[in-house]
């Protein structure tokens, strides 16, 4: 078991930022979150920057996904084969960091095109698809979109606003302005707001869905008292695979939900 430096847990500690290596301040401060989320107990706020990085800009979730796929899969992997990966809506410094890999082909698509995204089948290794899934009207479409364009091996990772306080994903069509959405869901971009059921919901679209929780993985993301790399704590990842057997007529069983299964990745 690793031992940890009492050094470590003292307030002022460095905390750093894993994509530019600089100084971030601790995690911690959720001030800038809309009291509602707060109140909701929205551990994924969606892009609202509650803890930029000060030297490249990359926000808590940026650096999250970026210490999955530098830990938990083959994209910054020297000696691995060449990956694509699609990156809808993408975050910019995780965008440009994948786009300094030279063996991964990343493209990028607007939200808008994700229900009928111009991508072969079964062509791409990764979805990076954050923070859109809640702001895309046609959800189904747009998991099927993510299902088909998946290789047979690949992943998705899908964080939305999920509220720990909701049993259900609260939705309605007939909130039309953006005052209305967002005393409803917190942001007036979206168009529902998660609840316990979301792992339900992509299970539901054909997908295993692993919950990683980035407290438990160890040093590489942080430690969980130490929290290095300024995560937001008590955030899960949402990590999708295209579940074997599943049709997308819908008519076949559905995907399961793990917990943090660390199985093999591209
Ligand atoms: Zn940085």
């Amino acid at each position: 078991m690793p031992t940890l430096m009492l050094t470590e847990l003292l307030p002022g500690a460095q905390t750093i930022c894993p994509i530019c290596n600089g100084r971030c301040y601790p995690a911690g401060d959720r001030s800038g979150l809309p009291r509602r989320l707060r109140d909701m107990k929205v551990f994924s706020p969606g892009r609202i920057p509650l803890n930029p990085c000060p030297t490249c800009g990359a926000t808590d979730d940026e650096r999250l996904i970026y210490l999955y796929l530098l830990h938990r899969t083959r994209a910054f992997e020297p000696t691995a084969p060449p990956l694509t990966i699609l990156h809808i809506e993408p975050e910019p410094r995780l965008y440009e960091t994948l786009q300094r890999v030279s063996r991964v082909s990343v493209r990028s698509e607007p939200s808008s095109q994700l229900p009928s995204l111009e991508v072969d089948d079964r062509s791409v290794d990764i979805v990076l698809c954050n923070d859109i899934l809640d702001r895309v009207r046609d959800e189904a479409a747009a998991l099927r979109s993510i299902r088909r364009v998946l290789k047979t091996d690949g992943l998705a990772l899908v964080q939305s606003a999920v509220s720990s306080t909701l049993p259900a994903t609260h939705e309605d069509a007939q909130l039309t302005t953006d005052t209305e959405r967002s005393k409803a869901f917190g942001s007036a971009l979206r168009v529902r707001l998660y609840g316990a059921d979301y792992a339900q919901r992509l299970a539901s679209a054909g997908f295993t869905v692993e919950r990683f929780r980035w407290w438990r993985g160890g040093r590489r993301f942080g430690g969980a008292l130490r929290n290095r790399y300024a995560l937001v704590r008590g955030e899960v990842l949402y990590v999708i695979r295209p579940s074997t057997g599943h049709s997308p007529s819908g008519h076949s069983p559905s995907g399961r939900i793990g917990g943090e299964k660390l199985s093999p990745v591209p």
